[in-house]
């Protein structure tokens, strides 16, 4: 193909945002009631595609979180841990038949906050997150049979904290096993992507779950610390970086909570020379910029053996040529909005400190908006294992690229790394995915393929990537005492 057949013009192909209904001002959703934070403080809610304010959410201080926990244990002792399970599936189904219903206004609101393309918020994040719900109403009633010959006790009240990068998905994936085995609940939303968890909430009030059951409290890092360190929480399960659950296991350390934490990775993505390297050209392009490669488990290290590395890299820059970088509410395009300010200075100061590494940079030409916060699709070429860019976690859609010769070296590469919680493998050979699938220090290894998920199945990590398993039945007995 030249260069010419990629100049396609696209028409905008805008989704309506119309039928969104975002509140201009959110309160905490405490016991079944909408409640003012004590500290009468609310902070600004951004779409990060053009930096309007979308609405203002309240920050919860202390004396909420206390509120919530308590609104939490009085629903589980008196309501929730008596409910015979088919009654509290019941309740859990009814949740995911809400969220399919509302799909298309929760889909639109987690790209309006987030930033995320629309395809994928409508094609994956809410989808998934209704399937965990489903999912696991499955199991509510059938605990004696995922854990034959114990006997599975719930908890008590789960504290849940989770990030930016999957809004719904992440809520989804903490609250449906906690309900299902008996738990109540408090979670807090990341502060820049707070509203799909509040439009949860509405979905949570509507549905008739009783009171105290589910709370859903905004704020920052404070109130995400006051709910690890509140005495009367049993459990918590947290999905963020690394640093922030450093800090969490040294909080509970001592304590009887029971912890998961799903933090930062940095896979390995492995494509040898018998691979069908169109395909994995496209696994290459799914692995690193699917959510602008804010992906925990995202394939931000690209392994291509040496004899088809100048034809792998060859056909990503054309790949990369073609994706559209913009408006997250078109439906043509590929790469959205990045999360926050923040986040798009700290992929930025990567993009510096690989060039001062010596590294090529490769940036596809596309235009980006003047407004909002955007960033190419980039490559570093020629990187190598001593190099921060392909140590530390960017959170961005940047890939590093490495060549290899044998599969003893690309093990040892791709395991040389404080994370260990996703990879992928391309190739044509059974016997070598088995081969790396066991020898690969991480928890999910994909194999000709990338990025798939299902609640079927469990997800977590090792090493600085975290422990527990979410997801599947792995993901039931976090939330259980046997
Ligand atoms: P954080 O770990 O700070 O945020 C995750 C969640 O934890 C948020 O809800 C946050 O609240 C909350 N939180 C922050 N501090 C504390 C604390 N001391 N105790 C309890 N909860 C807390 O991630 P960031 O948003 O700051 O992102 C920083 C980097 O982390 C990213 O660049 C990326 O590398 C990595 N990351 C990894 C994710 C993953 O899935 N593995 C997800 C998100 C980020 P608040 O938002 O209000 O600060």
């Amino acid at each position: 193909m030249n260069k010419e057949s990629f100049n396609w013009e696209y028409a905008p192909a805008p989704e309506a945002k119309d039928h969104a209904k975002i509140k201009k001002q959110y309160d905490l959703f405490i016991n079944g009631q909408w409640v003012k934070p004590s500290g009468k403080k609310y902070f600004d809610t951004i779409n990060p595609a053009n930096e309007e304010k979308l609405s203002e959410v309240a920050e919860a201080n202390e004396k909420d979180v206390n509120l919530a926990v308590n609104s939490a244990r009085n629903a589980y002792n008196k309501v929730w841990k008596k409910m015979p399970a088919a009654e509290r599936a019941k309740y859990i189904f009814r949740i995911a038949r809400m969220i399919q219903e509302r799909s298309r206004e929760l889909a639109v609101i987690e790209s309006m906050d987030g930033g995320k393309p629309i395809r994928e918020s409508r094609d994956f994040d809410i989808p998934l997150a209704a399937n965990h719900f489903f999912y696991y109403a499955g199991w509510a009633d059938k605990l004696e049979y995922a854990f034959p010959g114990k006997k599975p006790n719930s908890l008590g009240v789960a504290a849940q904290i989770v990030p930016w990068n999957f809004p719904l998905l992440m809520a989804a994936w903490k609250i449906a096993p906690a309900l299902a085995t008996g738990n109540t609940v408090v979670l807090k939303p990341a502060e820049t992507t707070p509203l799909t968890a509040l439009k949860l909430a509405e979905i949570i009030q509507e549905s008739g779950l009783p009171d105290g059951v589910v709370n859903i409290i905004t704020g920052f890092g404070n109130t995400g610390a006051a709910m690890v360190n509140h005495p009367d929480v049993n459990k918590i399960a947290f999905t963020g970086s690394t640093d922030v659950g450093k800090i969490i296991q040294k909080a509970v350390a001592g304590s009887n909570k029971k912890v998961t934490l799903e933090l930062g990775g940095k896979a390995a993505n492995i494509v040898f020379d018998d691979a069908p390297i169109n395909q994995a050209v496209e696994g290459i392009v799914n692995g690193i910029f699917f959510n602008q490669g804010h992906v925990c488990c995202a394939g931000s290290r690209l392994f291509v053996q040496e004899n088809v590395a100048e034809e792998v890299i060859s056909k990503l820059k054309s790949r990369m040529e073609t994706l559209i970088v913009g408006d997250p509410l078109d439906k043509n395009t590929d790469i959205g909005a990045i999360n926050s300010k923040e986040q798009l200075e700290k992929i930025k100061s990567y993009l510096t400190i690989g060039q001062e590494e010596g590294l090529e940079l490769y940036q596809s030409s596309c235009l980006i908006p003047g407004k909002g916060y955007f960033c190419k699709p980039s490559l570093f070429i020629g990187a190598a294992q001593s190099n921060r860019v392909v140590q530390e976690e960017i959170f961005g859609p940047v890939l590093t690229i490495q060549t290899f010769r044998t599969i003893e070296e690309v093990i040892e590469k791709a395991n040389n790394i404080p994370y260990g919680l996703s990879a992928g493998v391309w190739t044509d050979k059974g016997s070598k995915i088995f081969n790396l699938t066991s020898q690969l220090r991480a928890g999910v290894v994909w194999a000709n393929t990338y990025n798939k998920f299902d609640p079927t199945s469990p997800f977590g990590g090792y090493k600085e990537s975290g422990f527990g398993r979410e997801g599947g039945l792995h993901g039931l007995a976090p939330y259980l005492s046997f």
